[in-house]
């Protein structure tokens, strides 16, 4: 039989698999899901974008492209990143296949096994699993008892971090709460990574998509620079999802050793995608604000939509999730009970099996009593989903 690694057999498959498969036997069946599951914008990609692919197709950018990626799109990246206040050249990025990838690369680069890493709960799914297969141990800090904010748990973050602290990742707008972090909370953070002397990550995926705040970036704070790896990609704010384009900047020193990573592993992200990359940064700002504004007015509508209902959510400020407190006096499940699973888990797969609406469990983010919906579904959808979760006693 096949001897495996010990690293594989440290994470887990990703808990949403489990809704994904009941939703996919579900449709096989004929059935109509309303799927508020998904982390992908429900627009196509920008038309202008998409031309720039297949002309750099055309044009026979087909072949290997420089490692760290092609000069214009680094070029484009730095512009982008000078425009959030983050100074960097064109030597300290990284053009990755997904900003999974840059993550990946990252964890691999800097944690070494027994290292602590410190992630913000809830957190997005694969912080844990990086960390795990990099052999790094994880601290956490909840936010969820205040909304999902971060300056009311510094003194947690404070009592969790020390000088053996190597990483604290921090994702701000957030997947899974879309909260967006206030400056005081950042300068927080950086006080105790000065402090400390901790590097953090600054996930940065959503930062376009935000409703009337605009997110500072870390790395922009005194202090922050060389201590700062910022993180985007084009899946979320371009609706590029399948494209598969991310990047990362950070210290030069970091970067060149990633970039071992980097060229031992994918060599390059593929060449045409990263043309097109070059026009969504350059040339995209009418459709990003028209997706922006349709996620804005989801929000609102499905906000009240709970409300009536009587559910307060957390009004999320940017991403395109929020957070449905599902625990407590749950119709559905004081009648048919959870069995031994984590309230949210039952809610969840209960949701899906008698409702027909797909959602996450909170627990696959370390927050059991929550499920993450996405409103990347249009209004129609949404109001149906509500619609159904109530008719079938799960709101
Ligand atoms: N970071 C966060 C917080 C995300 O939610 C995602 C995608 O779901 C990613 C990073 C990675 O996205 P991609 O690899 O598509 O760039």
């Amino acid at each position: 039989s096949l001897d495996f690694a010990e690293r594989v057999a440290r994470v887990e498959p990703s808990a949403t698999i489990a809704i994904s498969n009941l939703s996919a036997e579900l449709e096989a069946d004929g059935v109509d899901v309303v799927d508020l599951s998904v982390g992908e914008p429900d627009f196509p990609t920008p038309e202008n974008v998409v031309e720039a692919g297949k002309d750099a197709i055309d044009a026979g950018h087909t072949g290997y492209a420089p490692s760290n990626g092609i000069p214009a799109l680094k070029e484009a990246i730095v512009d982008k990143l000078d425009a959030d206040g983050l100074d960097h050249t064109t030597d300290e990025v990284i053009v990755t296949p997904g900003g999974k990838q840059a993550l990946y690369e990252i964890f691999q680069a800097l944690i070494d096994d027994g290292d602590e890493v410190v992630l913000l709960d809830p957190a997005w799914v694969s912080y844990e699993a990086m960390t795990r297969l990099a052999g790094g141990s994880i601290s956490r800090v909840d936010t969820s008892d205040a909304d999902f904010r971060l300056e009311p748990v510094l003194d947690d973050l404070a009592a969790t971090v020390s000088d053996g602290t190597e990483l604290l990742v921090v994702n701000s707008p957030n997947n899974p709460t879309g909260a967006v972090y206030s400056d005081a909370a950042l300068e927080g953070v950086r006080d105790l990574a000065v402090e400390h002397d901790i590097t953090v990550i600054s996930d940065e995926i959503y930062k376009e998509v935000v409703y009337d705040v605009s997110p500072t970036s870390l790395g922009a704070l005194d202090g922050m620079g060389d201590r700062t790896v910022t993180l985007n990609g084009f899946s979320k704010a371009y609706s590029m999802t399948g494209w598969r384009l991310g990047y990362f900047a950070g210290p030069k020193e970091l970067v060149d050793q990633a970039g071992k990573l980097h060229s031992h592993s994918v060599t390059c992200a593929t060449n045409f995608v990263q043309h097109a990359g070059v026009e969504a940064l350059r040339n995209t700002d009418d459709a990003v604000v028209e997706m922006r504004d349709a996620f804005h007015e989801r929000r609102d509508m499905l906000v009240d939509l709970f409300a009536d209902h009587g559910k307060d959510v957390a009004v999320p400020d940017g991403a395109f999730y929020m957070m449905l407190p599902v625990a407590e006096d749950c119709e559905a499940l004081r009648a048919s009970g959870t069995g031994d699973e984590p309230v949210d888990q039952a809610w969840c797969e209960g949701a899906i099996e008698d409702a027909h609406v797909a959602t996450v469990p909170g627990s696959a983010f370390g927050t059991p009593g929550l499920a993450r919906l996405s409103y990347a579904a249009s209004e129609e959808r949404l109001r149906e989903g509500v619609e159904r979760l109530a008719e079938e006693g799960y709101l």
